[in-house]
């Protein structure tokens, strides 16, 4: 149940309820609403300043404002204003809005903006304070004001030239200090023009397209040619904003000369070009190109380059004193030499141009002539002649130019660069041409001379075959000879046989003188003839390569006394004394067969005796030589030799001069010995001089005798002893004494055999007829009948046939040793005689002939 209030009740009612509105307004205020008593205590506290202080409501009641909230540096400004209210009740800063610095509870401070009014509720009078947080918008204003500064800054002391100007009017609104100093306009004088002012007249219609642009608010970034206060035109890249200015629609200008910057790019675009001009000379010099092709490379770069219509690479021919184009270049067409050529006279000063001293030539003060009409005529007035001199000759001139009398520096040096590696390149593609040529004329000659060497050649082996058919042919005709001569020696010798006999046996019953004087005449004339004959037939047979040799170990002194033996009784004819020296050495052996060197010595001894005077000394005497040689002279005291016959001594039938003196010969004796003795591998000279006695010497290798190189190789006797003992005959048909020596120790072995020797085949066969020997060992080589001979004999013999014959040859070959098993010998041994073998095949031989039935 509700009672109506009074009076009271209803003001208090009421008051109430505008308190609880206020509460209710406070709690819920966007703003920090405090309230504080005139003692400055806090009354009231609502959430908004809880949450700008950091104080909690129950806390902060009761408590003093200035030390909540007021930092110390105001707190006693804040007593003092209160205290004044108190006692006035006036207060500046009461009823508006003023600016503080607050402290929070956490101790920062931060602006605040606050409004304080007294209020009255009864007789208690309070403060309401309304403070709100503005840290954002000082911050903000901070802000704004410093960026304003750092434009400010950054337009005044901006490096670049700047400025703003309006977009509608084109005046300029401000310029900075770089735009001053760079345009040469003072502030002032800018602040009076528009922006049109700095363009060339005909950039400003571009210019207003692009300011319409702006206006709209695009920005804008290009470049623009500007005029400075000197009327200089330069490149300037410009960035353009649209800005708000003062309240007007604005652009912002930053300005960049980029003139210095496009020249520098310019002159290193040049500079590469340059460059560029010098490698293709270089590539070219490189890939070996003609001079024609390094000039046609090289010439519309380098007109280009130079900035003129025309340029020419000139070859000097200083002998005919002309001038060459190599290659030209116009503004249209590149013409290549060779083929135009004009008077020397047009390329200025030689001798300055030698020096590397540029020439430059005004077309209007050339003499007049064709050449000089026809450069004015193509527009050239002046061209400028660079020598090219390459070592220090110089080849020729890169000349240009055009309408222009001028030739800047950069120009000529350029132009002398490329000057310069012309000539080398140039040079040394000439150098390769000539090198070339050569080579290609060297070839072309090697060429020639193949063909020619080539044609020499097949007339070389023609001949050579022609030479060879005709040696063949000689041989044929050769063997013809021998044979025919042979055949015909032994057709001679047979009826001279005759006649020898006949004469011989008539000599012993002739009785008159006369008769006997013929018949001496007779025997003579057929020795004479005879050997002749024997002569002739050895000297076709050595010719033939058919005188059968057999080279063996020779004792020296058995050859020399056979032969002194045999020259005895020639020598007392003619009262000559026979003399032997350096018999010491009669024991060696040389290597000879052993017939033929008696044969040669004896052929010596004979024509000693027979060209000596009577009563004269023959000298045989045998030395030692050196590398194991030894030598055999026979010395005479006849009239010598004179040195101019000395050639003639060994030619067949040269006697010389001996026919006429009456001394019997045939001329064959010296040319055979010397034929035999070289086919023995010795040497055969002479020593004379004339009146002085003639000295015929014949030297031979050494070689050991066999017996020496029986007892140093073979082992005892013991060792060689028979099985049982042997008895029987061996007869040995041999004439070398060596030989004979060797056999005979050998069969010494044997003490139950006997050794029967024969030096002659005729003897052998009569020996054997006498005393059937057992065994017949036979040399080939004799010096009445072959051993071939004695063995056919042998062999025909119904008596001796089954006699075995054994062969001892120095003479090996397989068809001689074939020949004479099939004509019947039992064995063949070859010397040097192995005398184990030897023993052997005479045991064997023997006890075979011991059997019963034999
Ligand atoms: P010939 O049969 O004439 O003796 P040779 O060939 O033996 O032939 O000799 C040739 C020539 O050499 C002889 O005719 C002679 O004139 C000369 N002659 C050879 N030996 C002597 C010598 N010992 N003294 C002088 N002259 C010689």
């Amino acid at each position: 149940m509700r009672k109506p209030l009074g009076q009271g009740q209803q003001a208090q009612a009421a008051l109430r309820q505008s308190e609880e509105r206020f509460r209710l307004l406070v709690a819920h205020a966007l703003d920090a609403v405090i309230t504080i008593d005139l003692q400055g205590l806090i009354t009231s506290w609502n959430p908004q300043a809880e949450r700008l202080f950091g104080w909690p409501q129950e806390e902060v009641l009761g408590r003093l404002l200035s030390e909540t909230i007021i930092p110390l540096a105001h707190r006693e400004a804040h007593e003092r204003g209160l205290a004044r209210f108190r006692a006035t009740g006036e207060g500046p800063v009461l009823n508006r809005r003023i600016e503080l610095t607050a402290l929070h509870r956490n101790g920062t401070e931060f602006p605040v903006e606050l409004a304080i009014t007294p209020m009255q509720s009864g007789k208690t009078t309070f403060f309401s304070a309304f403070l709100r947080d503005i840290s954002d918008r000082t911050r903000a204003e901070q802000a704004l004001r410093d960026s304003e500064a750092g434009f400010r800054l950054l337009f005044a002391h901006n490096p670049l030239p700047m400025w703003v100007y309006d977009v509608a009017t084109l005046d300029f609104l401000e310029v900075n200090a770089a735009a001053v100093a760079h345009y040469g306009y003072a502030r002032e004088e800018f602040l009076r023009m528009r922006i049109s002012d700095i363009r060339p007249p005909e950039d400003v219609p571009k210019l207003k397209e692009v300011v319409t642009g702006l206006a709209m608010g695009m920005d804008h970034a290009g470049i623009w040619r500007h005029r400075l206060k000197d009327g200089r035109i330069r490149d300037v890249d410009i960035m353009s904003h649209s800005i708000e200015f003062a309240g007007r629609r604005a652009a912002l200008a930053v300005a960049m000369d980029l003139t210095e910057l496009r020249q520098t790019q310019a002159s290193l675009a040049r500079s590469t070009e340059r460059l560029q001009i010098l490698h293709e000379i270089d590539r070219a010099m490189i890939a070996a190109e003609a001079p024609v092709a390094i000039a046609e490379a090289v010439l519309p770069r380098l007109r280009d380059l130079l900035g003129v219509p025309r340029a020419i690479v000139n070859l000097f021919d200083l002998a005919t004193g002309e001038v060459e184009w190599l290659a030209a270049v116009g503004r249209r067409r590149l013409r290549l030499g060779p083929g135009v050529r004009f008077p020397l006279a047009l390329m200025g000063d030689v001798e300055a141009l030698r020096r590397g001293e540029l020439q430059v030539i005004d077309v209007a003060s050339l003499p007049h002539s064709p050449d000089a009409e026809a450069l004015l005529e193509s527009g050239v007035l002046t061209y400028m002649v660079v020598p090219m001199i390459a070592g220090d000759e110089l080849i020729g001139a890169v000349s240009f130019g055009g309408a222009s009398s001028e030739f800047p520096p950069e120009q000529v040096s350029i132009a002398r660069e490329a000057a310069t590696q012309l000539a080398i390149a140039l040079e040394q593609a000439r150098l390769r041409e000539r090198v070339k040529r050569h080579t290609d004329e060297l070839e072309q000659r090697v060429h020639e001379r193949t063909l020619e060497l080539s044609a020499a050649n097949e007339k070389l082996q023609r001949e050579v075959a022609e030479r060879q058919r005709a040696e063949a042919e000689a041989a044929r005709a050769n063997h013809a000879k021998s044979d025919f001569l042979s055949r015909m020696s032994h057709e001679l010798r047979t009826p001279l046989n005759a006649i020898l006999g006949f004469a011989q046996l008539l000599e012993l019953d002739a009785q008159r003188p006369e008769d006997r004087e013929s018949i001496d005449q007779i025997v003579k004339g057929g020795r004479h003839l005879l050997s002749l004959i024997n002569e002739i037939l050895d000297i076709a047979r050595i010719e033939a390569g058919r005188l059968p040799l057999s080279p063996e170990p020779v004792r020296v002194g058995d050859s020399i006394q056979q032969v002194l033996d045999l020259a005895r009784p020639l020598a007392v004819a003619r009262s000559i004394e026979l003399e032997s020296i350096g018999e010491a050495l009669h024991s060696q052996h040389v290597w000879a067969d052993h017939q033929r060197l008696q044969q040669v010595l004896l052929n010596l001894v004979s024509n000693a005796i027979k060209y000596d005077r009577d009563g004269g000394r023959l000298t045989v005497a045998c030395h030692a030589v050196a590398e194991g040689r030894l030598r055999i002279s026979v010395t005479d005291t006849g009239p010598g030799i004179s040195p101019a016959l000395r050639e003639r001594l060994f030619q067949p039938f040269d006697r010389l001069g001996a026919e006429q003196r009456g001394v019997e010969g045939t001329g064959l004796g010296l040319a055979l010995s010397k034929r035999l003795v070289e086919a023995m591998s010795g040497v055969i000279g002479l020593d004379s001089a004339p009146g002085k006695g003639s000295t015929f010497w014949v030297e031979f290798l050494q070689a050991e005798s066999p017996v020496d190189r029986l007892t140093r190789t073979e082992p005892s006797p013991a060792v060689l002893a028979s099985p049982a003992e042997r008895d029987g005959t061996v007869l040995y048909i041999e004439d070398n004494l060596s030989n004979l020596r060797l056999v005979e120790r050998t069969i010494a072995l044997r003490p139950g055999v006997k050794l029967i020797p024969a030096m002659l085949g005729r003897l052998g066969l009569a020996l054997a007829h006498q005393h059937r020997p057992d065994l017949v060992l036979l040399d080939l080589h004799l010096p009445d009948i072959s051993g071939d001979h004695v063995l056919r004999e042998l062999q025909e013999d119904p008596e001796l046939r089954r006699t075995p014959v054994v062969i001892l040859s120095a003479d090996a070959t397989p068809g001689q040793v074939q020949r004479l098993l099939a004509a019947g010998a039992r064995a063949y041994l070859t010397k040097p005689l192995d005398v184990r073998q030897f023993l052997a095949l005479l045991d064997e031989t023997l006890s075979a002939s011991e059997a019963p039935d034999e």
